[in-house]
């Protein structure tokens, strides 16, 4: 049994068609190595809280993990944490998204500080993507802690003849990469905003290294701050080799960010790079692209303080296709609470036992094996649920099978359910007040209420229990 088992998990049989923004069309997905797929999606830059658009990207990578797994892949998934040179346009010559972090919060400019920065609002997207269910990457690289494998990437493109050096920095030479601009893009206005530099040879020509004696790390053609470009080639290739399976991303990054990062590792590496490149599109609110420069930037605090739960967002982004542009209301999400709320009450309220429904597990699985097609994933669970020929207890198989890549929430409540029955041999070690306290703390969490959870862990704490969160929920321990 436990052969077969590992046997149906190394061969992955079903097909799983993809969007690949190169070729621009879709292709039925090959792993590079069989029954594995390694992944990398670009982070975030931590000088401030993510917006909702930058969680839109993250679930885009959660739910291709989370395809692939279900199909039976075994899955490596790397997200990038950028904590320095991120600048905030694509010229050369713009601010550094940490600089303006430290400047916008009175702190001095330095190394010290701009890690400390990074540190706090690592935290806050480790608790954003954890309240949306977005599982947590295999590995979370730090920028700053891979500076050595970005030099010597640097190195070898110099070696190679692909880069050069001018007053301000290490620029690597676009017209020796035959292939430059790939993904598209390239020649349109994106480039445009590079910006003109005499001493580069030309226009699309991107920093390596920028020089800088006050703040950066030390290389051997004088201290500075590798670009961001390079930061991404060094970590994805550390982590999944050379040539891994899939890339993803925001779409504003397929013109610059993701050519200038498949020129670099290509050129250093005589290797293609990612197999397959996914890009989401934007989060939108009143029909503009929602950024911090744009001065719309709603965080998921802010959609939690207005009472909207951190699952109900992740419903309303599985209605819309990962490649159309989603518009953000307020009356919207709303109402994806009330449809997602709707939802859990049908599911808790089946009975029985039974096996997943064939006819409904195809129709999911063809939606989602189709480009990831969530909103036709989610109009199937509504069908299902609304389906009076289907027996409850299979009802209830099924949709706790569609929500392992869904997961907005079937899961847990069964798991709470379940812990409840547990939890009754145990009574007699944790109290009451000890239990109630944990459980409103589960609430807050799951709703994203972090200062209230916060205080509820020291109210616990108070009463001489740990808390300790694990996949399967909290554990209470005596001090
Ligand atoms: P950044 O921290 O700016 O690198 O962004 C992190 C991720 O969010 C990238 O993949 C961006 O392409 C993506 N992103 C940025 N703005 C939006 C938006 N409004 N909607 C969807 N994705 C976005
Ligand atoms: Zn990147």
């Amino acid at each position: 049994m436990y052969l077969l088992m590992f046997f149906l998990k190394k061969n992955p049989t079903a097909e799983i068609r993809l969007f690949n923004t190169k070729g621009r069309m879709k292709e039925a997905f090959q792993p590079l190595s069989k029954g594995q797929v390694k992944m990398y999606s670009c982070g975030p830059t931590v000088y401030d809280y993510a917006h909702i658009g930058n969680l839109r990207s993250f679930v885009l990578s959660d739910i291709t993990r989370r395809v692939f797994e279900y199909a039976g892949y075994e899955v490596k998934q790397v997200i990038n944490i950028t904590d320095f040179g991120h600048l905030v346009g694509d010229a050369d010559d713009t601010e550094d998204k940490m600089l303006l972090g430290l400047r916008r919060e009175g702190l001095a400019l330095n190394m010290e500080n701009m890690l400390s920065l990074a540190d706090t609002y690592i935290d806050a997207f480790k608790e954003d993507i954890q309240a949306m269910n977005v599982h947590t990457p295999d590995v979370l690289p730090r920028a700053s802690d891979h500076v050595r494998g970005m030099v010597a990437y640097i190195e070898t493109l110099l070696q190679k003849n692909y880069a050069y050096a001018t007053s301000d920095g290490i620029y690597f030479d676009t017209a020796k990469f035959s292939d430059y601009g790939v993904l598209g893009g390239s020649g349109s206005e994106e480039h445009s905003r590079i910006g003109v530099s005499a001493e580069k040879k030309n226009q699309k020509d991107f920093a390596l290294w920028k020089f800088n004696s006050e703040i950066g790390w030390d290389a051997p053609w004088g201290k500075g701050v590798p670009g961001w470009h390079i930061e991404c080639t060094a970590m994805s290739t550390r982590y999944l080799g050379k040539s891994f399976d899939i890339h993803t991303g925001g779409i504003d990054h397929i013109a610059i960010h993701h050519n200038n990062e498949i020129a670099q590792a290509e050129s250093a590496n005589n290797k293609p790079y990612a197999r397959f490149w996914l890009h989401n599109e934007f989060v939108t609110f009143d029909s503009k692209r929602i950024g911090k420069s744009e001065g719309n930037a709603i965080t998921l605090r802010q959609v939690v303080d207005k009472g909207i739960s951190p699952l109900s967002y992740r419903y309303w982004l599985l209605t819309g296709h990962y490649r159309q542009s989603m518009n953000f209301t307020w009356d919207a999400v709303h109402a994806a609470q009330t449809a997602r709320e709707r939802a859990l009450r049908a599911f808790s309220e089946l009975k029985g036992k039974g096996e997943v429904d064939e006819v409904y597990r195809k129709l999911f699985e063809g939606a989602l094996y189709d480009d990831l097609n969530t909103p036709e994933a989610v109009a199937v669970m509504w069908r299902l649920i609304k389906d009076e020929t289907v027996s409850q207890g299979s009802k209830k198989a099924t949709l706790l099978l569609f929500d392992t890549v869904f997961g907005i929430g079937f899961l847990s409540l069964e798991k709470k359910a379940d812990s409840a029955k547990i939890s009754v041999s145990s009574e007699k070690e944790i109290p009451d007040d000890v239990q109630q306290l944990s459980d409103k703390r589960e609430q807050a969490r799951t709703e994203g209420n972090w200062n209230e959870a916060d205080t509820l862990r020291a109210q616990i704490e108070a009463l001489g229990f740990t808390v300790e969160d694990t996949p399967d929920g909290p554990v209470l321990r005596r001090t």
